[in-house]
């Protein structure tokens, strides 16, 4: 069976075709992405209005260059997915209008598919798919959670951020040091050449002794170093990104390391943009060697926002009875606000 996937959550169109293999397996046969972080980068920051009118140019002639990819034409796809949220609520319509009228068109189910469980599942794509259950560490530009997953839909979180998600930090102190937007991966780029121990930065609930992340408070702490830095930001500026990385990692590793020996779990899921940054990969392989768990993550292309992790995690809901034969009906509506943990399991436990 062959799955279609739109994502237009937010500023970022993704259309992809994924193929259920009569075994069960996944695989990916075409991809099609654009970002509109330049469109949006004069503002400082994503401006919802242009993004939606962004979708409406790029969405179709995407999907044509993932079919083209593919090698298969509109008549091969079997089912329509599209994030129903979260998300802009103008961004996602655009997805979900166009899919829903796309499997109307064909005659096969629309399916409208929550962004995080996307995120979540995306690993399953890579040459080393995990299997469940196993801890996840969800760590994006808006979200940032630790769910134990026992299968499709069967989420619990165990801690999330009480202000700053992950991405968000990476993001603001980026800015702070002028390196533009959104700036997660110019920040850690700019960290290879610096000191990690150079500054003194805050690691916020490292010792809470709970699941929960504070990241808010490390922003304000980077705010001040280059307040008192001054003009001599510019000879520190890799160090100041080095330190930055660096406690937000270490943050991220303690946290995960807690959630798995909290739930004596096996395996650990890291998805979601931040999950791309080599620091934080590089930290958390090494906790899971000495303490003997696995860590699985995306391909670095399917961490941040893309349409595979969508056709994937209607694929595998699909497989696991997630749905009734028709889909969600060819009327659609979205999501905004949409949290993880009122997803129903796929299959009865
Ligand atoms: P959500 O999925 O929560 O709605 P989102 O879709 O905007 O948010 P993603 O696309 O998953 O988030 O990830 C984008 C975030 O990942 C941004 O904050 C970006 O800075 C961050 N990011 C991407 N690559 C890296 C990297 N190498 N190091 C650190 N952060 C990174
Ligand atoms: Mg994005
Ligand atoms: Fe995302």
């Amino acid at each position: 069976m062959r799955f279609l996937g739109i994502e237009s959550s937010c500023d970022e169109t993704g259309v992809a075709l994924v193929q259920l293999l009569p075994d069960g397996a996944a695989r990916l046969r075409g991809a099609a992405l654009h970002s509109q972080v330049a469109m949006h980068r004069d503002y400082g920051g994503v401006v919802p209005e242009l993004a939606s009118r962004d979708h409406i140019r790029r969405v179709l002639p995407l999907m044509e260059a993932a079919l083209e990819e593919a090698g298969v034409d509109l008549r091969a796809v079997d089912a329509v997915a599209y994030t129903r949220g979260p998300g802009l609520a103008g961004a996602l319509l655009v997805g979900a209008g166009v899919a829903a009228a796309l499997a109307m068109a064909l005659g096969v189910p629309a399916l409208g598919v929550h962004h995080l469980e996307g995120h979540l599942l995306s690993p399953f794509l890579s040459a080393d798919p995990p299997a469940f259950p196993f801890v996840a560490l969800l760590v994006s530009g808006g979200h940032t959670q630790l769910m134990r997953v026992d299968g499709v839909g069967r989420y619990a979180l165990l801690g999330e951020t009480i202000d700053d998600a992950a991405g968000e930090a990476f993001d603001k102190s980026a800015k702070l040091l002028g390196l533009g937007y959104p700036g997660g991966p110019a920040l850690s780029r700019l960290a290879q050449q610096g000191d990690p121990a150079a500054f003194a930065l805050p690691r916020p609930l490292l010792h809470s002794g709970d699941l929960d992340f504070s990241f808010a408070g490390l922003k304000t702490a980077v705010l001040t170093q280059v307040r008192k830095l001054g003009p001599a930001l510019a000879a520190r500026r890799a160090d100041l990104a080095a330190a930055t990385e660096a406690a937000i990692v270490d943050v991220l590793v303690h946290k995960a390391a807690q959630a798995m020996r909290a739930t004596g779990l096996q395996r650990l899921v890291v998805a979601g943009g931040v999950g791309a940054n080599q620091r934080l990969r590089a930290q958390l392989d090494e906790r899971a060697r000495r303490a003997g768990w696995r860590v699985h993550y995306p391909e670095l292309a399917l961490c941040t926002d893309n349409g595979a992790m969508i056709a994937l995690a209607a694929a595998m809901r699909w497989q696991a009875g997630g749905w009734p034969p028709h889909g969600d009906g060819w009327a659609f509506d979205v999501r905004p606000r949409w949290p993880l943990q009122a997803l129903t399991p796929a299959a009865p436990a």
